[in-house]
């Protein structure tokens, strides 16, 4: 008999829910999960072996608990593209920004306590909720995926939850939140509990605007989460970080496991951070192909949600999912993220966005 997890004694609130799940198929254009599609540059690749090479002489040692250096580096990036002065003190990092919200989470969150969030948003905002413990609390969205700021600020009062979630550039809508927006949020979550106020910017460099770091001035419960599974182009690498009051950092550190970045996740972000510049250059072709997939789709006679991030949400169908099949039954992984009507690509190279193109335009000439 195949062992259920029902058979077992889980947690209450663990029973019938499903695991988070993108699916991992091998198909020749994959534009479902909003990595970057360069591979890493290979002078990049000899500096990562050679960091590595470095940190393996070593791994008898537990790593740098603190990550000192990462996190002076994360600390430089902020400071240099924001003009915003980022310190070391400012900076924690984790395995990935889930891992980043999760210790956030932790130390905010957990039983008794609620978050926030608005959605549809990043699905794991809720699932790491329901992870620590920590109640989920839907919060409301416009017809056209921004934030109603009215209806936010009411919920915020009703709910009094301990962490809101305000993504920007959001996912899977790509809708980026004005300043304003973030700032009256934060206001009434202090007036409200306080609580604290988590800006997720994992998309934040390929927005039209500016990342609202420099809202951490004189906010002592706001979080700028990040990634570089991104922009970086390093999703497999795991590294995300936030900045933040000192206090914050300090904070984190009683939920954080001991040395829970390796030596060779350490070495290797740092790596990457020595050549950001090149990592960086394919921002700017990404946002131009994030831009030609909106008009193309556009010209087709699709719905487009305007977009800040590296994908685009398209629509609207009566049938998303079956929608979904058909496009990738022409070789092409989109993301149905289950918001009714809607779908999500991903701004691949020049060549793959060619290709969802093809298959959306070919769905379009058999339904005329
Ligand atoms: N935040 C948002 C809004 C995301 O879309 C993602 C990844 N899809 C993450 C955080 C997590 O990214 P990672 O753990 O790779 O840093």
């Amino acid at each position: 008999m195949t062992p259920r997890i029902d058979d077992l004694p889980v947690r209450d609130e663990l029973r019938g829910k499903s695991p988070y799940g993108a699916p991992q198929l091998d198909v020749p254009v994959r534009l479902n999960t909003n990595e970057n599609p360069y591979p890493l540059p290979e002078e990049l690749v000899d500096r990562i072996a050679e960091r590595v090479r470095e940190a393996a002489r070593n791994l008898n040692r537990y790593p740098d608990r603190d990550a000192v250096e990462l996190r002076t580096g994360l600390a430089a990036y902020l400071t240099d593209t924001t003009g915003h002065r980022v310190g070391v003190e400012n900076v924690w990092a984790a395995n990935g920004s889930n891992e980043v919200i999760q210790q956030l989470l932790q130390t905010f969150g957990g039983p008794g306590r609620t978050a926030l969030g608005f959605e549809p948003s990043y699905s794991m905002h809720g699932l790491i909720a329901r992870g620590t413990g920590t109640g989920w609390i839907s919060g409301p969205r416009n017809e056209d995926f921004t934030i109603d700021l009215a209806a936010a600020e009411r919920a915020i009062a009703e709910h009094r939850p301990d962490v809101v979630f305000i993504t920007t550039p959001n996912n899977p809508t790509g809708t980026a939140v004005p300043p304003e927006t973030v700032r009256a949020l934060y206001d009434a979550a202090q007036a409200a509990k306080p609580s604290m106020v988590v800006l997720d910017e994992a998309y934040i460099e390929f927005s039209h605007g500016d990342s609202l770091l420099a809202l951490l001035d004189g906010r002592p419960h706001l979080v700028v989460s990040r990634t570089m599974s991104k922009a970086f182009g390093a999703a497999g690498l795991r590294l995300g970080y936030l900045a933040a009051d000192p206090a914050v950092v300090d904070a984190v550190q009683l939920v954080r496991l001991p040395y829970h970045l390796s030596a060779v996740t350490q070495a290797t972000a740092l790596a990457a951070l020595e050549h950001t510049g090149t990592l960086l250059k394919y921002v700017e072709q990404l946002k131009s192909e994030r831009d030609r997939l909106v008009s193309e789709l556009l010209a087709l006679g699709y719905e487009v949600t305007e977009s800040d991030a590296n994908f685009v949400q398209f629509g609207r169908f009566d049938d998303a999912h079956a929608v979904w099949r058909q496009i990738l039954d022409r070789g092409v992984l989109v993301r149905d993220n289950g918001v009714p009507g809607w779908l999500r690509v991903t701004a691949g190279t020049p060549a793959e966005n060619d290709a969802f193109l093809d298959a959306v335009r070919e769905l379009k000439k058999e339904q005329t």
